[in-house]
């Protein structure tokens, strides 16, 4: 039901061949088509700052409308643009519509949009020039916009990756780390990392009002951030009491459910609407945490 009401459809391999794989090669065919067409769209899910209940953030995710089979997640999508070698294009997209769907909101509300990137946009030495010139086309500030890793992904090259976070910091794009916590990532790592914000992965935040273990580890990475000059944020807040719980260890910045579901852009320009005018009740979730 969380999946339906996200606008997401699971996929369910063929039950004749019982693989995927004619399936998949229809779907990197059909991809390529419908990358020139309008059928890959943007979801957007508000951030909430855990102090104040500001909203502070929002994420895009990428969807594909498909004409037959309905809406498909990245799940779906990610693997046939990776085996497509399509991944450069759809980011392209990505941001293209994510900087679009900003434009709506800014200047008149300085929230940056975040846009996640693929292991395929590390190694490609054009990313910061083409993320300038889509910041230009919309006039927007390289501040709206934010780019985020996962962690997996940097240390699958760890130079290139900050060489390439470095080069987008510069330029004023804030960066980000995603999934923070599952990966590999060291310690040694971190200190060199030009990163502004890291996202702690759900399966780290997910607990953390029934166990103690999960508090701990929340509770000394928020420290660690801190320490570090990063923003912590935490993904996955499906509860109330999750996000209580978080707010009184200090975490910065909330997305999930229980904040709201990715939403059309359509459909996000209204919530925010009420959200900053004090209508949304969720904005008064953090003074239960304090
Ligand atoms: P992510 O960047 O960690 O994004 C968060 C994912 O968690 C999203 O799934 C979101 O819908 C889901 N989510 C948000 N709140 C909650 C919650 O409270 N509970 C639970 N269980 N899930 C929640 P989605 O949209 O299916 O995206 C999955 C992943 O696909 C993303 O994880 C990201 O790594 C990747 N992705 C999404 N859009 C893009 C894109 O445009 N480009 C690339 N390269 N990757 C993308
Ligand atoms: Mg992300
Ligand atoms: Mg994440
Ligand atoms: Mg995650």
């Amino acid at each position: 039901a969380k999946r339906a009401r996200e606008g997401v459809h699971v996929y369910v391999p063929d039950p004749v061949t019982g693989t995927a794989g004619s399936d998949r090669l229809r779907t990197m065919e059909e991809l390529r088509t419908a990358l020139d067409g309008d059928e890959i769209c943007v979801f957007l899910q508000p951030q909430m700052d855990l102090r104040d209940g500001r909203i502070v953030g929002v994420e895009a995710l990428v969807r594909w409308q498909h004409p037959t089979r309905g809406l498909l997640s990245p799940a779906h999508l990610l693997p046939a643009a990776e085996q497509a070698g399509l991944l450069r294009p759809l980011t392209d997209r990505v941001l293209d519509l994510a900087l679009e769907a900003a434009c709506r909101w800014w200047p008149g509300r300085e929230l940056p949009v975040s846009v996640n990137l693929s292991a395929a946009n590390v190694t490609d030495l054009d990313l910061a020039g083409k993320v300038a010139a889509t910041l230009d086309r919309y006039g927007l500030p390289a501040r709206a916009l934010t780019l985020e890793l996962v962690e997996d992904t940097l240390m699958a090259d760890p130079e290139r990756g900050r060489t390439v976070l470095a080069d987008l910091r510069r330029s004023g794009v804030r960066t980000s780390i995603d999934d923070y916590g599952t990966g590999y990532s060291s310690l040694a790592y971190l200190r060199h990392l030009p990163a502004d914000e890291l996202k702690l992965d759900r399966s780290l935040t997910a607990d953390v009002d029934r166990d103690p273990r999960a508090a701990a580890i929340v509770q000394s990475t928020v420290a660690l951030a801190h320490a570090l000059g990063l923003s912590l944020v935490a993904e996955g807040v499906e509860t109330l009491a999750t996000s209580a719980t978080l707010a009184r260890l200090g975490c910065d910045v909330a997305q999930g459910y229980a904040i709201a579901h990715p939403m059309p852009v359509d459909e996000f320009l209204p919530w925010l609407a009420a959200s900053d005018s004090g209508l949304v009740d969720v904005a008064l979730l953090p003074e239960l945490g304090r």
